[in-house]
């Protein structure tokens, strides 16, 4: 048994191994997650991290479409790009629209004084998997947000359990955290977001906007 590092519960069991490590199953949340031991040392991780960083078209694309989907036409938007860095060209389509978006690469520094604002939306560009403990970068993203304001994710969801066996996204060791749709369903219950969206890899989520949001400080990342 290991306790769950997004709820926590210990509901959880042995759910898939290989020559290269174990998997397991939470009941509560549905999180499917690597075991502790099998992590790659940080400079492994990080170097595969940079050897993938390949994804910068898809992320351009991506960010375009959230901030015109978060854009009224007057009101001047503060995002947060967590995870990842945008090109140049596309950070300066964005400022052109009288936008900001601050970047956060932990890649590059383990903490930014980007994360101590609050965000109208938060992009998460296929990072999801790689956190470790997700508890932590849940709260952490939630609390960045202003009411109302949104999270945007991208991370391949696991639909079925039965052919995880078969699914490649798992073979990449750094990928060691693997979400249900009924994970964002459980994670929006819990904070009473919204769940907009969670299918084909996106996930939407909105905060919501009354002053009823707890703030737990304590559980920020230091
Ligand atoms: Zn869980």
């Amino acid at each position: 048994m290991r306790r769950c590092p997004l709820c926590h519960s210990d509901n959880t069991a042995r759910f898939f191994a290989d020559k290269k490590r174990c998997l397991y199953h939470c009941h509560q949340c549905q999180l499917v997650f690597a075991d502790a031991n099998s992590h790659l040392p940080p400079s492994a991780e990080q170097q595969k991290y940079r050897l993938a960083n390949n994804k910068q078209k898809a992320l351009s694309r991506f960010m375009l479409e959230l901030v015109e989907q978060c854009d009224d036409g007057h009101t001047p938007l503060l995002g947060l790009n967590f995870g990842r860095t945008l090109d140049n060209k596309t950070l300066s389509k964005i400022n052109k629209k009288g936008h900001q978006l601050n970047q956060y690469d932990p890649s590059i520094a383990p903490w930014s004084r980007s994360l101590k604002q609050e965000y109208d939306f938060i992009c998460c560009y296929r990072v999801f998997e790689h956190f470790r403990f997700p508890f932590k970068e849940w709260e952490l993203l939630t609390q960045m947000l202003k009411p109302s304001g949104w999270l945007a994710i991208c991370t391949p969801l696991l639909s079925d359990l039965d052919a995880f066996e078969k699914w490649h996204h798992k073979n990449n060791l750094t990928h060691v955290s693997f979400y249900q749709q009924a994970t964002f369903e459980f994670l929006a219950n819990k904070g009473a977001f919204k769940l907009l969206f969670a299918a084909n890899g996106l996930i939407l989520v909105q905060k919501p906007s009354g002053s009823d949001i707890t703030r737990d400080q304590t559980s920020v990342v230091a």
